[in-house]
């Protein structure tokens, strides 16, 4: 019989983490971008299903091999693209050790270590970002899934004080629920409103700033004039992907419960704004919504598969997402994840966030947010000291928007728009940074969005040299000979 290649396993371990470190260590002299072309990957990734087993460790030595050129090195400091976050330390280690204890997170009987430390990051998460302490939360795979368990809550809620039981009839003959939305707000809601049945038709666009993505409170109370009694979800935004700006929360909240309508907060990044004291007074009144989704992955710093849900009705939670079998076994004094998380067997979420709270503490969050959004300050302001740049959107946390002025004589907005696509890329050429590029105000844009402990201002000034040298290099490329 085979061993299943259990006689290797210490050394297939110290071998792999040995290539982990190895891997870390290279951070620094790795180009940041992919260098790798689809056809390469697949050609190297793409093999026949072998008949024959493969001993591990020539396995993950290939993985290795094969994978290498193909990553976007977005655990180093020097990536700026998206908003993609770092993963600490403490999160790396306890992610390595979720896999080796391989606990399955559903029910407290499966694993009570699981449920147990899971329970205590809810307990801090809401103390870290000045949620109210009665609130329900659930560790899900990311902002996504907070959307859909939140709203599926609202949704249950609404419903009920309408004396509809929506698991019951389904939404056949449902009261029609309206989503009045910031203009901006992430597709991930849309998606959550499209796999609720809630139907796209029913979003209700909010007047919103096209500069600032920022509700104007007025259109809020005007909604609510025009249409006191439909059962209403108002989304609203923290950290506008773009701009990363505030919805006015102390305002809108209030006029929205005035018509008892549910407040739903994409905070995906930006809820972590209230972990730190210098930035916490842009979120104020966001403790009064019914409900808060973030990611754990992005600016929190922990390993990928890590989003928070909160909300304010625990009982409308519980009994949207809660499910009884006879073969599962419940102890009514523990927490049982299934009964607030949409998914049934599932990975033990909680030890990364676990080590990194234990690991970081409330000052070392702070000091995370506040060192994003001081690098992403200096970034701007250096690109913007440079010829033929302009800085668009000055960042109020960790997001900043720029682009490039095309050199070409008599140049127009598609010019620029061309030339601050052909800066993006030539900088990612380099190695030496990422940026992504996105379009604000009708303009091609270039985002700068700092989201990893990893970036301090040696790397900010290290990609300020690398950006001044490609200008300058294109620049030269425009000039007539
Ligand atoms: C990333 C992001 C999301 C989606 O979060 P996932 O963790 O990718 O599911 C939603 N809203 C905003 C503002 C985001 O930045």
């Amino acid at each position: 019989m085979s061993n299943f290649g259990e006689d290797n396993l210490p050394t297939l371990l110290t071998h792999t983490a040995q290539q982990a470190i190895h891997y870390l260590n290279q951070l620094d002299t790795l180009p940041v971008a992919a260098t790798a072309t689809l056809a390469d990957l697949r050609a190297g990734i793409q093999k026949p299903l072998n008949e024959e087993g493969i001993p591990a460790q020539q396995v993950i030595d290939d993985l290795i091999h094969d994978t290498k050129d193909g990553f976007n090195n977005s655990t180093g400091g020097r990536f700026f693209g998206w908003v993609i976050g770092g993963n600490l330390p403490a999160s790396l280690a306890a992610d390595w050790l979720t896999s080796t204890w391989d606990q399955n997170a559903a029910l407290y009987a499966v694993s009570p270590s699981s449920g147990v430390v899971e329970e205590t990051v809810g307990t801090w998460m809401k103390e870290l970002l000045h949620l109210p302490s009665n609130a329900s939360f659930a560790m899900v795979s990311g902002c996504q899934l907070a959307h859909v368990t939140a709203l599926a809550t609202a949704r249950h809620e609404l419903l009920s004080r309408h004396n509809y039981d929506i698991e019951h009839e389904g939404l056949y003959n449902a009261p029609v629920i309206r989503i009045l939305c910031n203009k901006f707000k992430h597709g991930s809601v849309d998606r959550a409103v499209r796999f609720l049945g809630l139907g796209s038709k029913h979003f209700q666009t909010l007047e919103t700033d096209p500069i600032t993505a920022v509700v104007e409170p007025s259109s809020l109370q005007k909604a609510f004039d025009e249409d006191p009694n439909t059962p209403t979800i108002v989304v609203l935004q923290a950290g506008d992907i773009s701009t990363g700006s505030f919805d006015k929360f102390a305002e809108l909240i209030p006029i929205a419960h005035k018509y008892n309508a549910w407040v739903h907060i994409d905070g995906a990044f930006g809820l972590w704004a209230r972990a730190s004291s210098k930035y916490r007074h842009l979120t104020d009144g966001i403790e009064l919504a019914d409900s808060w989704a973030t990611d754990g992955h992005k600016w929190m710093n922990v390993s990928f598969d890590c989003g928070f849900v909160f909300t304010a009705h625990p009982n409308s939670h519980q009994a949207t997402v809660s499910h009884r079998a006879v073969y599962l076994t419940h102890m009514d004094t523990a927490r049982d994840q299934i009964d607030w998380n949409l998914d049934w067997s599932r990975r033990s979420r909680g030890f990364a966030s676990y080590a990194a709270i234990r690991s970081m503490g409330r000052k070392g969050f702070e000091d995370l947010i506040n060192q994003c959004c001081e690098c992403c300050g200096l970034l701007v302001d250096g690109i913007g000291k440079f010829p033929h740049a302009e800085i668009l959107f000055p960042p109020i946390i960790n997001q900043g928007l720029v682009r490039f002025l095309s050199p070409k004589a008599n140049a127009t907005k598609e010019d620029h728009d061309v030339f601050t696509e052909e800066v993006i890329s030539e900088i990612s050429l380099t190695g030496e940074a990422f940026f992504s590029p996105s379009l604000w105000n009708n303009m091609k844009v270039m985002r700068i969005s700092v989201v990893n402990y990893r970036t301090t201002v040696v790397e900010v000034e290290r990609v300020l040299k690398t950006i001044e040298a490609v200008l300058l290099k294109l620049v030269n490329k425009y000039r007539p000979n």
